[in-house]
């Protein structure tokens, strides 16, 4: 199994034309951590806790949970963990906790949504990072974030925990990031001050897509009819990523098109430098990358996006062989 994950772990993700790409993978499980060493990616983009709290028999209580995140910063090593807090409901059921049943829930009451109307429970969780994260860095993300004020009130919650931590005689992280999931359309609409409170955002296609076309990504019968690889959205990944060079802000790519070589293509782009992938997905991944000139590329997606065409996958792919990627 390593071979399979380690065969170019050792060469750069660097572009032909000099442009590095940091390559992380999505994790939910403990062996997750082991193959983001054996696929040489950077860091752990994105850990869904909920994995850890989906198969236990009832809610962690903070103890289990220091437990846990202390155990997954260890075996990370040196690399950096990009912690979601809980992102339950939707399709993330836990068998303990109800809640009650919503007719659409993707869209329902979920993720941070839970988490700021039952804090007691998002603060556990926070209290719970804090403990396992003393001097060592700490980066945490919300999900679901639909308006930047959501982002406020879950920050309010981590200074209160971090006050209460102190207090009682606990050590600051020698480092922390706050960051915020770009997974509901209209938070794109306030960038500039998501960019200015948050020390990164990641971009989840998985969800911001589903909503971006009003289409269950779960559901079979819509599986191709929606395109991520399409005019339009190219060309709100390329808007979202303009204004974040122009503000400095670091975007990372979470979603599972980051792992697929065209779609990963598309949105290096579109202007994507941080991409976080199934660790299964990162050697491919890196292969595609150093066979690829950006500034060729990015003018080729200049034109792709304003075309009125439904998919523009084939016009990638040509792109892909006539250019040996
Ligand atoms: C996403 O929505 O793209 C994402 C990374 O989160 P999840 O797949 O866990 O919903
Ligand atoms: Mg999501």
């Amino acid at each position: 199994r390593r071979a399979l994950f380690a065969y170019n772990r050792d060469l750069p993700s660097e572009t032909k034309d000099g442009t590095r790409v940091s390559l992380q993978v999505n994790a939910g499980l403990l062996l997750d951590i082991s193959q983001a060493h054996d696929c040489g990616a950077e860091g752990i983009g994105l850990y869904r806790t909920e994995v850890p709290f989906m198969v236990r028999e009832a809610f962690p209580d903070v103890p289990t949970q220091t437990e846990f995140y202390d155990r997954v910063l260890t075996l990370a090593e040196d690399k950096p963990v990009t912690f979601r807090t809980l992102d339950i409901g939707g399709d993330k059921a836990l068998p303990y906790w109800g809640g009650t049943p919503d007719e659409n829930p993707v869209m329902g009451w979920r993720a941070i949504r839970i988490g700021l109307d039952r804090p007691a429970m998002l603060r556990r969780q926070l209290r719970a990072f804090l403990k396992a994260s003393e001097k060592r860095h700490l980066r945490l993300m919300f999900p679901m974030i639909s308006d930047v004020s959501e982002l406020t009130r879950a920050r309010n919650l981590l200074d209160r925990e971090m006050e209460r931590h102190l207090q009682n005689g606990g050590s600051e992280p020698a480092r922390l990031e706050v960051g915020a999931m770009l997974e509901v359309p209209a938070l794109a609409w306030q960038l500039p001050a998501l960019f200015e409170r948050s020390d990164f955002v990641s971009l989840g296609s998985n969800d911001l897509f589903q909503f971006f076309f009003a289409s269950d990504r779960g559901n079979p019968r819509l599986a191709r009819r929606y395109d991520v690889l399409s005019p339009p959205a190219l060309n709100f990944l390329k808007g979202v990523m303009r204004q974040a060079d122009e503000a400095g802000a670091q975007i990372s790519l979470c979603g599972e098109m980051a792992g697929h070589p065209l779609e990963a293509l598309a949105a290096l782009g579109c202007g994507f430098r941080i991409l976080s992938m199934p660790p299964a997905s990162v050697g491919q991944i890196r292969t595609m990358i150093r066979s690829l000139d950006l500034a060729e590329l990015e003018e080729f997606i200049d034109d792709l996006v304003v075309r009125p065409d439904h998919s523009v996958r084939e016009v990638l792919r040509g792109y892909a062989i006539d250019h040996g990627i």
